[in-house]
Formats: structure tokens, C-alpha cells, sequence
């Protein structure tokens, strides 16, 4: 089996690199950020505050979380209701990082993640895939680049999907980086991490098929 792990800070590339390596190597992409956002969405549905442990953990005991793929693309369900859609909000990005620092909330996610791995020749993008999900992947990479890169970048794709006004500011999408980078790497369960055993690949000045590329090659064995 071959597992690949990228993780790296928010609006790095690496859903958009993982898609593609996919493509390439004929892996199965799974983007575990989906997972997070959709307990997320259905917490800010119900009105629970993200960071109470005590409710999310009672929420978690009912939630299934799946995911499915349909002519390639992933499907993220919640409780049988595919949110695919409408988990790409400022709001559920927010709420996804806040319910990610509840352990249990981990814990499920990741043995579902696992158990992944297990079936498929994957590759699997988050924040700490390579640190505590697959300790052991064959591949780890991560991804990142500049906070004002990754913000031209997240605002680029909100307005594509209609979610940001063409003349958006792009200071408020710094600062709602910075906030969730913060969260990510101070939570102190299976935190944003860089491992020794990955390999960096700084995205600022990289178009998305150098990277592919410098996956692939690492990969095949012909970069160290
Ligand atoms: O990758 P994406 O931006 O979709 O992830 C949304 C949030 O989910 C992240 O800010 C992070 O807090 C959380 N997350 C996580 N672990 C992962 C993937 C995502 O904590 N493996």
C-alpha cells in the first residue's frame, strides 16, 4: 500500500497539490480538512459552541461522518446529508478549527482515517497527517507558503465560488489565516507539525504543477 501525507498551515495547496498527485499516481485523495469542517458546520447548526468540550463530546457520540467519491470527487456526509457544498464558508472554517483542538473529536476522525489507509493506496492532506494519522507513511511532505500568498490565494477561490465580493479585502483573510494557524499549531493534541521526516516544499513562488512535480520525483526516488 502507499500512503502519502501532506500536511502543512491553511490555504498552503495542499488539497489542490493532493488532487492532483492523485490524478497522477492514481492514488485516492482523501482531504481531511472536509471531515473537520463538516462536524464543524453541523455544530454551528445546532448552536453549540465549539470550543465546549463537554457538548461536542455528547454531539460526536451520534455524528457519522463519511465520505464518498462520485466521478472522482469527494463527498463529505454528515449524518447521511451530503455538505459537500457548504463547508467552504469563512464561518465553517472557523468553527472546523475551533471543534479540531476537542481530542475526541480527533480521535474519531483520525480512526476513520486510518482505517482508510487500510483499503486504499492514499494520499491524505491535513495538518497532522504525518505526525499522528500515519506516523508511518512512506511519503510525507509539507506544504506551505507565504500568510499574504495563502490569503491572495483563499480570497481567489472565495470569489470564484461566488463566496467573496470581487472587491474584497484581503486583510480580513490575513488575519482569519493568522487566527486559525495559531489555533493549529498551539492546540495541544496532534497539533500543525512539522516532522523531520518530511520534506518541505515552500509553495510561495511554485506554480501548483512544479510541486506535483517535485512530489512525483521524490516519490520515484529521484530526489533525496
Ligand atoms: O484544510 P482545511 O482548511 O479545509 O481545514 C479546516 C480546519 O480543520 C483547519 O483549520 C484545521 O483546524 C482543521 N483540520 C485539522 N486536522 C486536519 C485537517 C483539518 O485539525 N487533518
Amino acid at each position: 500500500m502507499i500512503t502519502v501525507a501532506i500536511d502543512g498551515p491553511a490555504g498552503a495547496g495542499k488539497s489542490t497539490a493532493a488532487k492532483l498527485l492523485a490524478e497522477r499516481m492514481n492514488l485516492v485523495h482523501l482531504d481531511t480538512g472536509a471531515m473537520y469542517r463538516a462536524v464543524g458546520l453541523k455544530a454551528l447548526r445546532l448552536g453549540i459552541d465549539c470550543f465546549d468540550r463537554e457538548s461536542i463530546i455528547e454531539m460526536m457520540k451520534t455524528t457519522v461522518v463519511d465520505v464518498v467519491y462520485s466521478d472522482g470527487v469527494q463527498h463529505v456526509f454528515i449524518d447521511g446529508e451530503d455538505v459537500t457544498t457548504l463547508i467552504r464558508t469563512q464561518e465553517v472554517s472557523k468553527a472546523a478549527s475551533d471543534v479540531s483542538t476537542i481530542p475526541e473529536v480527533r480521535i474519531k476522525l483520525a480512526a476513520f482515517q486510518r482505517k482508510f489507509a487500510e483499503k486504499y493506496d492514499v494520499v491524505m492532506d491535513g495538518r497532522e497527517i504525518g505526525s499522528y494519522v500515519l506516523p508511518n507513511a512512506e511519503f510525507k511532505f509539507f506544504v506551505t507558503a507565504s500568510v499574504e500568498e495563502r490569503a491572495r490565494r483563499r480570497l481567489e477561490e472565495l470569489k470564484s465560488k461566488g463566496l467573496a465580493a470581487e472587491n474584497a479585502d484581503a486583510g480580513r483573510i490575513i488575519e482569519e489565516i493568522r487566527s486559525r494557524d495559531k489555533t493549529d499549531s498551539e492546540r495541544e493534541f496532534a497539533p500543525l507539525k512539522l516532522v523531520e521526516d518530511a520534506m518541505v516544499l515552500d509553495t510561495t513562488y511554485m506554480s501548483i504543477d512544479e510541486v506535483v512535480d517535485k512530489m512525483i520525483c521524490r516519490i520515484k526516488g529521484e530526489l533525496k
